[in-house]
């Protein structure tokens, strides 16, 4: 701010935050970075940046950084050289695998960590030691996204781009804060709305600066979406609005999975198989979702549930649905994920300019690393372990046995962390990820985490609650200390180059791995050079995508413009899946195309609402709900230590409902008590200021190491995907 841009070099990157993947231009001067400003250039936000985005560099300037290898002896972490913490951490894991066996040690990483760092992690573990205890902290927000996709879709991914905002005439937003998770897209909107009177309903939870700006803001019971989307496919029906010849001609209708497995085609361990049902059949289950029937459930009016079905009635209206994780976050979160889709599969709105389904990610490369390259326990680069096939193009590019490759997912984050705790995992290694912060009932996980039983390797930037726990302490690189590739929420790969040195020994995670793997005898695996690395892996990873129709684009292309979105076919990023007009994979001659699955139609599924595990009662009367501030990213390891932005929101609070406030005699800044089944926490009341929840619900965002909600929320998750549910449980209010 202020500065001349004489002698200041500026270089693209995506920004390191969230899942918008906004394109920002990092200034440096003197081998400093000294400023940003939004990449006009980027097609993701057109010059724009947010709070968070403008000042993301200043957390370099933090004292604690991590600049060189720590490691604990006698209780006391001593400064020691990379070269020999690296030797440690690979006989540590090699004693492990060789006294207790390959699936005895673990990585867990994340949506941060860059695609070439997601792909090193997964053929480490995959390819060269054999096991498939890999995980990614995508886990915690994405998972239900992921087999909301498959089991609608058999692909996975949103179909459409960000360039839906510019022709949709609604906005559909379940359980999404975006003016404060996803603000660069949400400016995107009102900028239709202001200029083209494009409307934006809010259906949600409690009131946010997003109901703020919304035209209709709709408020519903915990829970209860999965109703109110039954009843407006009830709606929808029962006036005709279906769109019969897509209908006929692109989909089927199921029934089942309700039960456990990782939400794969091949791998289902569900005691009740996908069942085909019919148009009738569908239409009859939906007589348990009137909007009169809904609207005892969800607290939504009959009027409210038909305002938002005539809008995707609407043959003249498109519609773009968002989400994130009001619906992952979601013990039914694939149910609820399918529900969407079924909403605009009936209505034929789907996958065309400005309509659309369209789940967003909360991390940068959640979609490029976490659902790309293999991070899941159960996925390979563009394949799943189960699918022989799969196993076998994976062995043949990472030349490695094909038998060494299992072909069984193992654990899922929540359940990796028990397995430390219960003692069968004896080693594991966190990269860019604050597991101690972010898990469910985080106070379950940590007493595993400090046995003598497990070493525990962290690679991070910052210290923070997960490396306090750590037998080794690595120091990575921060982003721009570094050369990457990102994947956003609209498929879109970005590239950036490195542009700073980081301080002391700090390095990137992907060399650390393959410094890790050489010293463990799996060198001729991973034989990149330090300088060109990034290159020569992505290079690696297209190699999984030749002679398919899903390509990802060669390097030069992504560092010559802001990136392109994949499948990019034919020298052209393909920026509507399934849509013949658009996408060259569509093969068979119709208008739309579901490749993903075996006959080419999307699924419409049976979903029935049920109510969540643990509902407030007479002890615990109040919903407790966690999300986050524009502020903060994620645990505030990196925001928190941006001053402007630490001073802005110090620490986390916990909003309530104006008259539940007054019933307890709760002031604005009173201090308050939060007790759950899992634990109890003190915090300041937030009383008529940024959000406002519904009655008898409480919200707390999760930022704050020091006022740790997650220790309180419930570790239960959808049986599909895994992914816990943050969203609800039954919490006590009492004044201090
Ligand atoms: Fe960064 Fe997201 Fe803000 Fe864009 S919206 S500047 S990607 S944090």
């Amino acid at each position: 701010k202020g500065l001349p841009d004489g002698d200041i070099n500026w270089t693209k990157a995506p920004c390191r935050f969230c899942g918008v993947g906004c394109g920002v231009l990092v200034g440096t001067e003197n081998g400093k970075a000294v400023a940003v400003k939004g990449d006009p250039k980027s097609t993701v936000n057109k010059g724009l940046l947010c709070v968070k985005g403008y000042h993301q560099i200043m957390c370099l300037q933090a004292k604690d950084r991590l600049t060189h290898a720590l490691v604990k002896k006698n209780g006391t972490y001593v400064q020691t050289p990379i070269q020999e913490a690296l030797d440690l951490v690979a006989s540590k894991m090699k004693e492990t695998i060789e006294k207790h066996g390959k699936d005895a040690v673990a990585m867990y990483t994340s949506g941060q960590s860059t695609i070439p760092e997601g792909y090193v992690a997964s053929k480490f573990m995959k390819g060269a030691i054999g096991t498939n205890n890999l995980d990614c902290n995508a886990r915690l927000c994405m998972a239900s996204a992921v087999t909301g996709f498959l089991t609608s879709f058999g692909a996975d991914e949103p179909m459409g781009c960000y360039e839906d905002i510019d022709h949709a005439d609604v906005f559909v937003l379940w359980g999404n804060n975006m003016a404060e998770m996803h603000p660069v897209l949400f400016s995107r909107m009102l900028e239709q709305k202001n200029r083209r009177g494009a409307k934006i309903i809010d259906f949600a939870t409690r009131t946010t600066r997003t109901s703020m700006a919304a035209d209709k803001s709709i408020l519903f019971k915990p829970q209860s979406d999965l109703a109110v989307a039954n009843a407006i496919c009830y709606e929808i029906i029962k006036n005709g609005w279906v769109n019969t010849s897509f209908v006929e001609k692109h989909c089927s209708f199921n029934k089942g999975l309700t039960n456990m497995g990782y939400g794969l085609e091949d791998n289902y361990k569900f005691k009740d198989k996908p069942e085909k049902i019919d148009f009738k059949a569908y239409k009859k289950f939906l007589e348990d979702y009137t909007p009169e029937k809904v609207e005892k459930i969800s607290g939504v009016s009959v009027k409210d549930i038909k305002y938002m079905a005539a809008y995707f009635g609407d043959p003249n209206k498109k519609v773009v649905s968002y989400w994130c994780m009001g619906i992952n976050q979601h013990t039914r979160g694939t149910w609820m994920n399918n529900l969407v889709y079924n909403i605009h599969l009936l209505t034929g709105k789907i996958s065309q300019p400005g309509n659309g389904p369209f789940s967003l990610t909360g991390q940068p490369s959640a979609c490029g690393t976490a659902r790309e390259v293999g991070t899941f326990t159960h996925k390979l680069p563009k394949g799943v372990v189960t699918n022989e096939k799969h196993r076998r193009l994976a062995a043949k590019i990472w030349k490695v046995p094909y038998e060494r490759i299992p072909s069984k997912p193992t654990y899922h984050a929540t359940e990796m962390f028990r397995a430390v705790d219960r003692g069968e995992i004896k080693f594991i290694w966190t990269q860019v990820t604050n597991p101690l912060v972010s898990l469910p009932k985080t106070s379950r996980y940590r007493p595993g985490m400090e046995k003598d039983s497990c070493f525990v390797v962290v690679s991070d930037v910052f210290p923070t609650p997960t490396s306090d726990v750590a037998d080794v302490i690595l120091p990575a690189s921060w982003h721009i200390e570094k050369s990457g590739l990102y994947g956003n929420s609209e498929r879109r790969t970005q590239h950036w180059d490195k542009m700073v040195e980081g301080p002391g020994e700090t390095t990137p995670d992907a060399w650390m791995t393959i410094e890790v793997a050489k010293r463990m005898g799996f060198g001729d695996l991973f034989p990149y050079s330090e300088e060109n690395h990034v290159e020569e892996i992505y290079n690696e990873y297209r190699q999984f995508h030749e002679g398919d129709k899903h390509g990802m684009a060669p390097l030069e292309v992504l560092k010559s413009q802001p990136g392109a979105i994949w499948p990019y076919v034919n020298g052209k990023s393909t920026q509507w899946r399934f849509n013949a007009k658009y996408d060259p994979a569509c093969s068979n001659n119709e208008d739309f195309h579901f490749y993903g699955k075996p006959d080419g139609r999307a699924v419409i599924w049976q979903r029935p609402y049920e109510p969540a595990p643990e509902e407030p009662d007479n002890e615990y009367p109040f919903w407790l709900n966690t999300g986050r501030v524009i502020e903060h990213w994620h645990t505030g390891s990196m925001t928190r230590r941006i001053p402007v932005l630490h001073k802005a929101m110090p620490n986390a609070y916990v909003e309530l409902h104006p008259k539940d406030a007054e019933r307890l005699q709760i002031k604005n800044g009173d201090k308050v008590k939060l007790i759950t089944r899992r634990g109890e926490i003190i915090m300041p009341a937030s009383v008529n200021q940024r959000g406002i929840p519904t009655p008898l619900q409480v919200f707390v965002p999760f930022f704050d190491e020091n006022m740790l909600i997650n220790d309180l929320t419930l570790d239960s998750f959808c049986p599909i995907s895994k992914e816990p549910d943050y969203k609800k449980c039954a919490v006590r209010v009492e004044k201090v």
